[in-house]
């Protein structure tokens, strides 16, 4: 199932989802059960970063925006 939800904010070394690298930022994005540098947590369509979106949704293993999966789900009849 899709699921939605807001980036959100910690203070706490983490792994980065999207590049794997140490995440050393005070804060860094917490998305889809992973923690990522700003500009790693991107959509897998478009590549536009997440983080100035207000949503993001997270299927089978890969991150879209509100817009592209809006669009995949058409596509695909989900
Ligand atoms: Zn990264
Ligand atoms: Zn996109």
């Amino acid at each position: 199932a899709a699921v939605p939800g807001l980036p959100s904010l910690v203070a706490a070394p983490l792994i980065c989802g999207g590049c794997g690298e140490r995440v050393s930022d005070r804060f860094v994005l917490l998305a889809a059960g992973q923690a990522w540098h700003g500009s790693c947590l991107r959509c897998s369509q478009c590549q536009c970063e997440l983080q100035m979106h207000s949503s993001l949704y997270y299927r089978d293993g890969s991150i879209y925006c509100q817009l592209d999966y809006s669009l995949r789900a058409e596509t695909v009849g989900l």
